[in-house]
């Protein structure tokens, strides 16, 4: 009797180890997800200004590109350049530079809708893929973000530099294919440069 009644605690006592074991096991699965989705988000962004990088949005461009059919809703898509950048790192120093690249990030998605992606393209240039927006709507976002960039100052101890951007602005289309899409907002937005700067060009 005092054997079986022992034989039983031990059967519970391993019972409740499982438990914990089992529980332990979920807790350490829960923690390994939340770090896989970290490490995707991280993998997916710019680290100055937590825009997505060029990888994420490549990938995103593509694949609205490919969904893309002619009955399907348009789409538009901008290329924003800073202007003289080069001379306001020279003149203010890097850290305005960088300053100012996040600020630029900050007014971007003031201006955008949460459903419009922004990405760092390269060092001060960056594309907007704007869904549902047709190019008479995407020229007035655009235009609103110029403006209000070359309006605002870099918030950074003064002296502060205000900057201006050149913007080259393209409708998706299923009879283009994306690097000949990317090529004519290339093409605008050098049109842009060369109007003067501080402008938005629409390709036709
Ligand atoms: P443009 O009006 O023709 O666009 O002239 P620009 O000076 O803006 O263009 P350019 O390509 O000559 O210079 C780009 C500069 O951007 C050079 C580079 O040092 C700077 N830059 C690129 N990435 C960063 C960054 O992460 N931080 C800072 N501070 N500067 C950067
Ligand atoms: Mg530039
Ligand atoms: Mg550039």
């Amino acid at each position: 009797m005092i054997d079986d009644l022992a034989a039983l605690a031990r059967q519970v006592m391993r019972l409740l180890e499982l438990g914990r074991t089992n529980r332990q096991q979920a807790e350490m699965l829960n923690d390994l997800d939340q770090t896989r989705e970290k490490l995707a988000v991280l993998a997916a962004t710019d680290p100055l200004t937590g825009l997505a990088n060029r990888r994420a949005f490549s990938a995103l461009l593509k694949q609205h590109h490919q969904q893309l059919t002619s009955r399907s809703e348009p789409a538009s898509l901008l290329m924003i350049d800073i202007d003289y950048f080069k001379q306001l790192n020279d003149d203010y120093g890097h850290q305005v530079g960088d300053d100012a690249l996040l600020h630029f990030a900050r007014l971007a998605r003031n201006v955008f809708r949460a459903t419009d992606t922004i990405g760092r393209w390269g060092g001060e240039e960056f594309l907007v893929l704007l869904p549902n927006t047709d190019a008479d709507r995407a020229l007035v976002v655009a235009e609103r973000l110029r403006s209000t960039l070359a309006c605002t100052p870099v918030p950074t101890p003064a002296p502060q530099p205000t900057m201006t951007v050149s913007i080259g602005l393209v409708e998706l289309s299923t009879t283009r294919s994306l690097s000949a899409t990317l090529k004519r907002l290339d093409d605008t937005l050098y049109q842009a440069k060369q109007g003067g700067r501080n402008q938005t060009r629409v390709a036709i």
